[in-house]
């Protein structure tokens, strides 16, 4: 061993390349609020201390240099990420984000929540996710993809198809998810579509993937509307968010009959108290580079007055922290669905259910995307491919079975929808580990 080395054997050096960062403790961080959520579930379920400990824990952590050639002929390093949270209930599954912010407690927190995620809505999937610090917007399609490649080869023994399977995430997109099939499949020496979801349909992807979120939301709702006894066509419908999830959702209520009154993005909101054409909004948004700005449909309103509207349903569907303590009060509808992840702070939380509001928390109103991959997953490996028909009826019975689950399980603790979908969670985990064993 050279004397290079002996730094590294001192500790110095390792210490250098990963040190465990303390917890994010800021009240709003949407993490930090889904382990209190965890906490509280963990209570109700009068979890055994070592359980407690080993499903709060993260399984592997993979941290990983990912050098790049870029364009100009210099060499950049930049650090990419893999965190297995937990595979007792089968191979492990989560999206990989290219993102300036993206660190090893975000990627640690996001992997539990994938974990909950694919409990709740029934998945054989453990959670995992992935991600690479670097500024994608800054970036090539050449550099994005020798960066992509690299990764995917770095963690050539952690991806599999019966072992850890990514997919699309924030700044990560289908292209994406074939390079890294193509980069997969080169070095195991054979075509493995399995390995990765979210991908074109040419190469394996399924049919009705790029709806599934916003089906999924809107099945749920459907179902919410059921037990509350309301009627689709009598119900008005506000959308924060007119993205992948936002639009889809909207376009899917209106298709039920519901009425949109109003929908938004970063632009700011659009109100139609007679109803907003939605395949009108979303031709206009797809022909001024993703912006409703200008939309002649509806007058122009804040986000803000968006969420306080009085509609049947509110469907935060663009990012997290958008309901708070500031403003929940404020919230009028009957049902929140929150196709976003965390667009609820805890403390808007307690507002909103001493409120009576209906709640529909993220882990179960936004699974609908995690379900349709693993459809995808199965059409992968049983090489037959499914109808966008197929697809969309076995969705919308493994959402609403869900969401019956849930909305029972809530009930007969006396507690939010929220809690009642980790109570369901972390008891199926925790009861699959008991069954297996602990290896120790
Ligand atoms: P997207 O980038 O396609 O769309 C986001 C939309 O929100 C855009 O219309 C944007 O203009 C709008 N927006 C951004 N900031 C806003 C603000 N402050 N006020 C109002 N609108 C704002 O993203 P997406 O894929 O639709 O994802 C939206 C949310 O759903 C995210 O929280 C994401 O994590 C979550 N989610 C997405 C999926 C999926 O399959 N796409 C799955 C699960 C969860």
């Amino acid at each position: 061993m050279g004397s290079t080395d002996i730094p590294f054997r001192r500790g110095v050096r390792a210490k250098a390349v990963y040190q465990e960062p303390a917890p994010r403790l800021d009240k709003d961080n949407p993490f930090q609020s889904m382990m209190e959520r965890f906490d509280v579930a963990a209570e109700i379920l009068n979890l055994d201390p070592g359980l407690y400990e080993y499903l709060r824990s993260t399984s592997r952590i993979h941290i990983t240099s990912v050098p790049v050639m870029m364009d100009d002929g210099s060499l950049r390093v930049f650090q990419g990420y893999r965190v297995i949270h937990n595979e007792v209930l089968g191979p492990s599954k989560g999206g990989i984000r290219f993102a300036p912010d993206v660190d090893i407690d975000e990627v640690k927190a996001l992997a539990a929540w994938m974990t909950w995620k694919c409990a709740v809505v029934g998945v054989p999937f453990g959670g995992a996710k992935g991600g690479i610090n670097c500024n994608p917007h800054e970036m090539s399609p050449g550099e994005l993809e020798r960066m992509t490649r690299r990764y995917t080869a770095n963690l050539i023994d952690v991806f599999g198809p019966e072992k850890d399977i990514p997919a699309p995430d924030m700044n990560t997109n289908e292209q994406i998810m074939a390079w890294l099939l193509d980069t997969y499949s080169m070095h195991v020496r054979r075509t493995e579509t399995a390995v990765v979801t979210g991908k074109p349909f040419l190469i394996g992807g399924s049919r009705g993937r790029r709806e599934a979120t916003g089906r999924g939301v809107m099945t749920t709702t459907l179902a919410a509307m059921q037990r509350l006894g309301l009627r689709p066509e009598d119900c008005t419908v506000a959308v924060q968010g007119f993205g992948n999830v936002g639009s889809v959702a909207a376009q899917l209520f209106s298709n039920k009959g519901c009425k949109i009154v109003a929908i938004s993005d970063v632009s700011g909101g659009y109100y139609n108290a007679e109803g907003i054409d939605i395949a009108a909004a979303s031709a206009f948004s797809e022909e001024h580079e993703h912006s409703l700005e200008g939309f002649p449909g509806a007058e122009k309103i804040t986000n803000e007055e968006l969420l306080a509207l009085d509609v049947d349903v509110l469907a935060p569907c663009a990012k997290e922290n958008q309901i708070t303590s500031e403003n929940a009060n404020d919230v009028k509808a009957k049902i929140v669905v929150e196709g976003a992840n965390g667009p609820t702070t805890p403390d808007a939380d307690t507002i909103l259910n001493e409120k009576g509001i209906l709640v529909i928390p993220d882990i179960l109103a936004n699974a609908g995307g995690v379900t349709v991959s693993y459809f995808e997953w199965v059409q992968d490996r049983q090489g037959y491919f499914w109808t966008e028909e197929r697809v969309n009826r076995r969705l919308d019975r493994m959402m609403k079975r869900a969401f019956d689950k849930v909305y029972d399980a809530a009930e007969e603790h006396g507690v939010a929808m929220r809690i009642g979908a980790y109570v369901l969670a972390i008891k199926k985990v925790a009861d699959a580990l008991k069954l297996r064993g602990i290896y120790a």
